[in-house]
């Protein structure tokens, strides 16, 4: 019997090996472990298929060492997937299946939950621990505590905390027919045992959540378009609630950020019902426990990340994609997938409703809406009582500017003080400033190893590079010509000295990545700006997602222009998806909010739009400006990128990879090769070739034979080079 298999390699292709010698009976099935030599290792492989025929040469077929598995750990349906999503994003299946796996399993551990323990039996539920706590305080001991935990049982480890010798007292009870062994179910965090109940839904949400269970057990995508703070996660509470009622499970992914203890907790809480969690802070361990859960249908819902798309769900019912356009869903290294696309396609398979929700939907997702690919459900308003915030603009050509922070902006701040309300400043860029600068001679302090300038740290004196890591001391001097460097440009730090200087009665607190470093700091400072001890939250993007500020009652934007000239076609988008979130951080409560955003282009047509009609307004004008400029989603796009310690390596390698793609024929366009935007980063130069196809279809058929050809180039062997389908950003 042969088994193809697939390793975890680089190698864009399966193996054959002969099944190991004591295999007696039927084949296993695709999806199955098998453990297998490769090279000099033994490697944990997956079955794809058990072929009739192989081309290897006999005498290089080796056989497998074991097959480790009864049953596939990875279902039917999920390995066509993953092979399908192999293929889609031409990445080597054997990477793509060793990132839908906890790694433990990989490397051999057990896919159901391992964990022995012990319980009651029916006479030992009978027996009174107190007859025999003078003779045997230990048994006694025990079996007050099976008694708690019963009919569930408790690990050994856990039995070992009662006493010395614990051995021997369960084998005394065993033998008396006391206890039992048990196979105890994987660790859960404890079950609240009564559901919270919700508020009362609102018109809006009653429809929404109407349409969607009207679809249940079918396929059928949703895009739940409803404004920060409208209300979507209590559809999505009130959807699980009504999957778990029917016996099906249901998988949530929140981006990366997004997954906060509260949101936990608010799920726990509401659903009364162990959560399967999956996100990049797990271990190993953990990240296996929450597989296990969610494979034995233990978990009812899974709540996860990115990677949580491949949760195995015996009794899926339905996906919700929350903040379905945040970027970190598209996975930016190694196998470059998009988890909504993805889910999107696994609900399709699996015949389940799908719901995307969004404030700021993608441009993407609303095109698939307008041409009636994806139902739209609105949630207009605020729940609650809370109005939708105001955002106005400030023209930074007219205004005073200190530190970054505009005279109608510091008067507006002075205001919102005095009335008692807290206010949220967002600025993309982290550190004391941008850069150091000679105004005598020009000098800049730049990367050595980076096309990028050194922001300055004031707090660690440090100049480093948010590119590579980058750090050194700063320049006292200008190594140029001796004079004196000033720090130019803002960044939070700086913004943080001058609200002590303008407001010294207001406390601030800074929430970025540098002030948040070690574990727990960000859950503390979130909860002391909730709390509004601090008057003032200054902070970068992780200020703007998911987080409740109900005190909140003004929101500045400081540097809104970095995105509208940006060198993505996705800058606009980007920009005004962020001014919303931002803004939907103001009067979330009782309190109106106030928006005002700082921009040196007060008449850019985008943002005008933006900020005076609202965002479907601006998304079909930037659909438009897509449509005439043939980006996406009106047409497709694949990136060959490519790197390498000199500048021409990567150039050549993308000259020659240009050189073996067939015409320009079917609507298909080359562009390039071309230096990245940043063309050195971390001392690698770095250049991409763009293949931009009118049809999904065109670009699949030219990428199906190209990228295997361009691997075998001699000069890929120069370069690092990747292949990403549907980039989320050209850089
Ligand atoms: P979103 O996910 O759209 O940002 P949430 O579901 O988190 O919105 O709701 C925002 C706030 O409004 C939460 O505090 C929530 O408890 C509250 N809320 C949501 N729906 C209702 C409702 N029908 N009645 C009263 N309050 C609600
Ligand atoms: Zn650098």
């Amino acid at each position: 019997m042969l088994l193809r298999v697939a390793v975890n390699t680089p190698l864009r292709r399966c193996f054959d090996y002969l099944a190991p010698a004591d295999h007696r009976g039927s084949a296993p099935l695709p999806g199955t472990r098998i453990s297998v030599p490769f090279g000099h290792r033994r490697e944990v492989a997956i079955l794809l298929e058990t072929p009739a025929r192989t081309d290897a040469p006999p005498a290089k077929l080796r056989r497998a060492h074991a097959i480790l598995d009864a049953t596939p750990i990875i279902p039917a349906d999920m390995l066509s997937l993953l092979r399908w999503a192999s293929e889609y994003y031409r990445h080597p299946i054997g990477e793509v299946l060793a990132a839908a796996l906890p790694a433990a399993l990989r490397h051999g551990a057990s896919p159901a939950g391992g964990r022995t323990g012990w319980r009651l039996t029916a006479p030992g539920r009978a027996a009174d621990p107190d007859t025999i706590a003078a003779r045997a305080p230990l048994q006694a001991r025990m079996l007050t505590a099976l008694g708690r935990c019963d009919p569930t049982g408790l690990a050994g480890e856990e039995l070992r905390g009662l006493g010395a010798s614990v051995r021997p007292a369960l084998r005394a009870l065993q033998a008396k027919g006391l206890i039992e062994a048990c196979s105890l179910p994987s660790s859960l965090p404890e079950v609240i045992r009564s559901a919270e109940p919700g508020p009362e839904l609102t018109a809006a949400q009653r429809e929404a959540v109407a349409a969607i269970r009207a679809d249940f057990g079918s396929f059928m995508a949703f895009l739940l378009f409803g404004v920060t703070g409208s209300g979507k996660t209590e559809v999505y509470l009130e959807l699980a609630r009504e999957a778990l009622a029917r016996g099906l499970q249901a998988l949530v992914l929140v981006p990366e950020i997004g997954l906060t203890p509260q949101l936990v907790r608010r799920f726990e809480r509401r659903l009364a019902t162990p959560l399967a969690l999956m996100h990049s802070g797990l271990g190993d361990r953990e990240r296996l426990e929450s597989w296990r859960a969610a494979r034995s249908g233990q978990a009812r819902v899974v709540l996860g990340t990115r990677s949580a798309v491949f949760a195995p769900l015996p009794e899926a019912g339905l996906i919700v994609v929350d903040e379905e356009h945040d970027t970190s869903y598209k996975q930016q290294d190694g196998f470059k997938y998009s988890a909504r696309d993805l889910a999107v396609l696994r609900a399709r398979r699996e015949r389940i409703p799908i719901v995307l929700g969004s404030a700021t939907p993608s441009l993407e997702t609303l095109h698939n809406v307008y041409r009636g690919r994806y139902r739209r459900l609105d949630l207009p308003e605020r729940a609650g009582c809370a109005n939708q915030p105001r955002i106005e603009i400030v023209d930074l050509r007219h205004h005073a500017v200190q530190e970054g922070i505009s005279t109608p902006l510091v008067l507006r701040i002075q205001g919102h003080l005095e009335r008692g309300g807290q206010v949220l400043l967002y600025l993309n860029r982290r550190g004391f400033a941008p850069t150091l600068f000679c105004s005598e001679c020009g000098w800049i302090a730049n990367c050595l190893r980076c096309d990028a300038h050194l922001t300055l740290h004031r707090s660690s004196h440090q100049l480093r590079c948010h590119h590579c890591g980058a750090a050194r001391p700063p320049e006292t001097a200008c190594p140029a010509c001796g004079c004196e460097v000033h720090p130019v440009g803002e960044g939070t730090q700086r913004i943080e000295d001058a609200l002590a200087r303008l407001f010294p009665a207001a406390p601030a607190l800074r929430i970025d990545r540098d002030t948040t470093q070690r574990r727990g700091q960000i859950e503390a400072k979130l909860e002391a700006a909730r709390r509004g001890e601090a008057r003032i939250l200054v902070g970068t993007q992780m200020l703007t997602k998911g987080h409740d500020f109900p005190e909140v009652s003004l929101v500045g934007i400081l540097n809104a222009d970095q995105g509208l000239f940006g060198t993505d076609f996705r800058s606009s988008e980007r920009l005004a998806q962020t001014i919303l979130q931002v803004a939907g951080r103001a009067g979330r409560a009782e309190r109106p909010g106030e928006v005002l955003v700082q921009t040196l282009y007060p008449e850019h047509p985008l943002l005008r739009k933006l900020v005076t009609e609202g965002y479907e307004p601006f998304a079909r004008a930037a659909l438009e400006e897509r449509r005439a400029t043939s980006w996406p989603p009106f047409s497709h796009l694949a990136l060959l990128r490519a790197e390498a310690p000199t500048r021409q390596a990567p150039l050549d390698f993308l000259e020659r990879a240009r050189g073996l793609a067939p015409g320009a024929a079917n609507g298909i366009a080359l562009l390039g090769p071309a230096p990245a935007p940043m063309e050195r980063r971390a001392g690698r130069f770095r250049a991409q070739l763009l293949i931009q196809a009118a049809a999904r279809a065109s670009l699949q058929r030219l990428l199906s034979d190209w990228v295997g050809q361009v691997a075998l180039l001699p000069e890929a062997r120069r370069v690092r080079w990747s292949i990403d389908v549907d980039p989320v950003e050209l850089f």
